[in-house]
């Protein structure tokens, strides 16, 4: 072999030495990293990053926890703090157009009710469709002089009225002086079943005539609902007329020792005026007896037990269940019902009157019934 041609064999050796252990160190280099554990600085870092992900992703869970139990807590807060604070008010006014005085009437009740509240009324008419637009420009005109809002809601008289077809039907047949006369219109059975037409998001509600003017905060008459009994579904405040004392003139001849129908302030049931009504509508209408105690059979079986001859709507209904249960009603003082009618003073009960007119209490709200004037104060 020729010394250049050795040399060339040689060359060509190493070359093929050089690329040998090229290709085993690559592959061992490559090995380290395809068998690397854990231990690997990569996957240490890979793994103290996840661990550190896993960490912050817990205390984010965590925190999120924390903000969304917050968020829970401040949500029912806020939930019963908007139901503790919105005061349901429900007012009826229909037919206005053909009873005027009802105008200036509804005005001092609507100003005198937003003037002494704190903003945290929820207002309910109950309305016909001319009678509204009378209402709205007052309730405009007493909002914008108080500067106060009041949340309005109107509801349709006739669709209200045919929430509680079945208990004006039975109502009316007994405490209407003759049907179709002006108690005997379903807007005077409305308190006995406004727990159907009120939403169902309201628990208590006050309903009060619009011949009223408030002189303290309706908010004051809201926590009378905090004395209720357990089996107590409406407060009302005492007739302060002897007028039960007439419509139960023949019971009363019978049972001369009876309480019903003498003066409150003789320690005697005068019943109750319904011209201010706490309702209590969760429990109306949680009630297992409630529908019962408003059907026919039972209203019947009131009025020939006592003998009662009524005429004034729902107030006769609710003197009677006064009577025969007064765990269902509770008693509010005369003060935030204080009423001005004298009318059965001229008819033949002049030398009691004094008896059942008695209120010593602070008035709270004047009553104007029977068109009676309120005194300006
Ligand atoms: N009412 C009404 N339109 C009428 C009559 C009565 O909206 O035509 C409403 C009004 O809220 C009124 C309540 O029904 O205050 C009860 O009638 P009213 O006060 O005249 O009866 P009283 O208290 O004199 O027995
Ligand atoms: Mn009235």
């Amino acid at each position: 072999m020729r010394p250049s041609r050795r040399s060339k064999l040689f060359a060509k050796i190493a070359i093929c030495i050089v690329i040998f252990l090229s290709l085993v160190y690559y592959l061992n280099l490559t090995n380290v990293f395809l068998n690397s554990s854990d231990s690997s600085p990569f996957e240490a870092q890979n793994t103290s990053h996840r661990s550190n992900f896993s960490t912050s992703l817990k205390n984010n869970k965590t925190l999120l926890q924390i903000q969304n139990n917050s968020l829970t807590n401040c949500i029912n807060k806020c939930t019963a703090a908007l139901k503790k604070q919105l005061y349901n008010v429900w007012c009826i006014f229909t037919k206005v157009a053909s009873n005027s005085p009802m105008k200036r009437k509804f005005r001092t009740f609507f100003d005198s009710l937003v003037r002494f509240s704190s903003g945290d009324i929820a207002f309910h008419l109950i309305t016909d469709e001319e009678s509204q637009s009378i209402a709205e420009n007052i309730i405009d005109y007493v909002l914008f002089v108080y500067r106060k809002r009041v949340q309005v809601q109107y509801y349709n008289v006739h669709k209200s009225a045919k929430e509680i077809e079945d208990i004006v039907s039975v109502m009316s047949s007994f405490f209407s002086s003759k049907p179709g006369t002006y108690y005997s219109d379903a807007l005077f059975f409305i308190s006995l079943g406004l727990h159907r037409i009120a939403p169902l998001n309201q628990d208590m509600a006050i309903m009060v005539d619009a011949d009223t003017k408030f002189r303290s905060n309706i908010k004051e008459l809201f926590k009378e609902f905090d004395h209720f009994n357990k089996d107590a579904l409406f407060g009302l405040g005492p007739e302060l007329s002897p007028v039960y004392r007439h419509v139960l003139f023949l019971y009363r001849s019978k049972n001369p020792k009876t309480i019903f129908g003498e003066p409150g302030y003789l320690g005697g049931y005068p019943g109750y005026n319904s011209g201010v009504i706490l309702i209590h509508l969760k429990r109306l209408r949680e009630s297992l007896e409630y529908d019962q105690i408003v059907g026919r059979d039972s209203v019947e079986h009131l009025v020939e037990k006592y003998e009662f001859k009524g005429h004034l709507g729902d107030q006769d209904f609710y003197t009677l269940l006064g009577m025969e249960r007064p765990e269902m009603i509770h008693t509010i003082d005369c003060g935030w019902n204080r009423q001005l009618c004298t009318w059965w003073k001229d008819r033949g009960y002049a030398d009691v009157f004094a008896n059942y007119s008695r209120c010593n209490s602070e008035v709270k709200l004047w009553h104007g019934n029977c068109n009676t004037p309120i005194p300006v104060d």
